[in-house]
Formats: C-alpha cells, structure tokens, sequence
C-alpha cells in the first residue's frame, strides 16, 4: 500500500516486505527501480514537482530515516518503519547469495566499491559481485556497457541524489540483465567503511542524524532541510 507523504508515494512496508518485493523484482523481466529518499531528498521533493514525479515513478520507494517517518506520522498517514537504503541492502546481500544474484557496485570514489565488495562477501559468503565503478564518470555509455557485459542482475547506484535517480530512469530501458537496481546514495563509503554509522543505541533513539552531524560538520547546510521538511509536514504544505 502506497502513502502519500508530502507528494511522495512511500510504500507502506516493513523491511521484511520490502526484501520480499526485492526478490520478486528479480524475478520479473524489466529492471525495477527502489529509491530511498531521505527526509533532505524528501524535502527537494516536495519543492520541486519535477524531481518527485521521477521518484514516483519508482517500483519502491522506501523512507530511508526517521525524519520522514516522524513527517508521515504528523500528516496522519504513519509508515510502518523507516527502512534506510543501507540497510536494505544488507538485508538483501544473503538474498543475493542464496540465489546467486550478480551484483554490480557503482559509485563512490575509485577504490571505494572495490572495498565495499570485500566487505560485502565477508558479510554475505558466496555473494557474486560481477563488476565495481567509482561514480566519477565522464560519460554514461561506457558504465552501462560494462554493465550490460558483466550480466548484472542486481544494481546498487551511489551516486547521492538526484544524479543516481536520474542515472536509473534514463538508463533503464538499456540495462539488459539487470532486474534489479537500488540508488542507495553515500552506501558503499559506509560499507567500505569510510563513513562510520552511529552507534546501535544512538540509531534506536532516533538519532543518527546527530552523529552524522557531529562526524561531518559541514552536512550542516543540507541538513537544515530536515526541519524545513518536517514544518512543511506540520502546516501541510
Ligand atoms: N558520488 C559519486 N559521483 C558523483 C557524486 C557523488 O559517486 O558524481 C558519491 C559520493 O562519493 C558518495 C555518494 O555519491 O559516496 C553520495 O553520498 P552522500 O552521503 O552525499 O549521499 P546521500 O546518501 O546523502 O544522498
């Protein structure tokens, strides 16, 4: 079920049902898009009618942080849980393996899918991850035939907002192999290790945008959307 959250169609899930849904995408026989907007995405969203038609346009949209959660709950259409994009694809790395899935890592700075993979497979053994790109690119059509080449099955796109969203639609109709893909933004540094999640206590109380803060001062600008986000919530528009 769909819940409308400021222009957003969330899908009202848990992170159970929405792995199930991954799974059933990599069964089907089009590429699926998963977006994961956060409450700063959520909050371009609802300024820019352009930006959230395109995240509409998505196979699953999942609420990726407390802050749209607490704006769902006040605009009286509550969400099951936040199902953050990380999060999300660590649950889906066993579903990989089990299946045999070939996952593809684009994003980050060079080296950093590299890491991520290894990672990954010690989290995951027997994952197959067919092919890694940093996320800086000069031009699109060699990244999609390296894709395509390698048979990729699943795709993880990191390339923060709203580049990633707009890589997945342009690119859909090409991928040939690929059933799956997710835009997962800063994921891979922080399976890389790079960017640090909170601590498990500071995640259960809501406060995982704090320690992000606190570890990257200079998020302080974007961050201030997060209020904007939920005050918009609060008056309704
Ligand atoms: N990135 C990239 N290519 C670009 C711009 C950004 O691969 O042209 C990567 C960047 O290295 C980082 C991620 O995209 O790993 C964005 O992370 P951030 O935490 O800013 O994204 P968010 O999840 O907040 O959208």
């Amino acid at each position: 079920m769909k819940q409308n959250v400021l222009g957003l169609q969330f899908d009202n899930v848990t992170m159970q049902e929405a792995i199930r849904c991954g799974e059933q995408f990599l069964e089907g026989d089009k590429p699926a898009v998963v977006v994961t907007p956060n409450a700063e995405i959520a909050y371009d969203a609802a300024q820019d009618p352009t930006f959230c038609e395109l995240l509409n346009g998505a196979d699953l949209i999942l609420p990726d942080g407390a802050g749209v959660v607490l704006a769902a709950k006040l605009r009286k259409t509550p969400l099951k849980e936040k199902v953050a994009g990380i999060d999300f694809a660590t649950n889906l790395l066993p579903v990989f393996a089990r299946r045999g899935t070939r996952l593809y890592l684009l994003g980050s700075k060079p080296g950093v899918a590299e890491q991520a993979a290894q990672k990954m497979c010690q989290l995951a053994p027997g994952l197959v991850i067919c092919g890694t790109a940093d996320g800086y690119f000069q031009q699109e059509a060699p990244v999609i035939d390296a894709i395509n080449a390698a048979k990729a099955e699943a795709l993880f796109v990191c390339l923060g907002a709203p580049k990633q969203e707009k890589f997945m639609f342009a690119h859909r109709p090409e991928l040939q192999t690929v059933r799956l893909m997710a835009g997962l933004g800063g994921s891979l540094d922080g399976f890389a290790g790079n960017v640090k999640r909170a601590p498990k206590w500071m995640i259960r109380m809501q406060l995982e945008w704090l320690y992000r803060l606190c570890k990257q001062p200079k998020r302080l600008g974007r961050m201030m959307r997060l209020p904007k986000y939920l005050i918009k919530a609060v008056r309704g528009q």
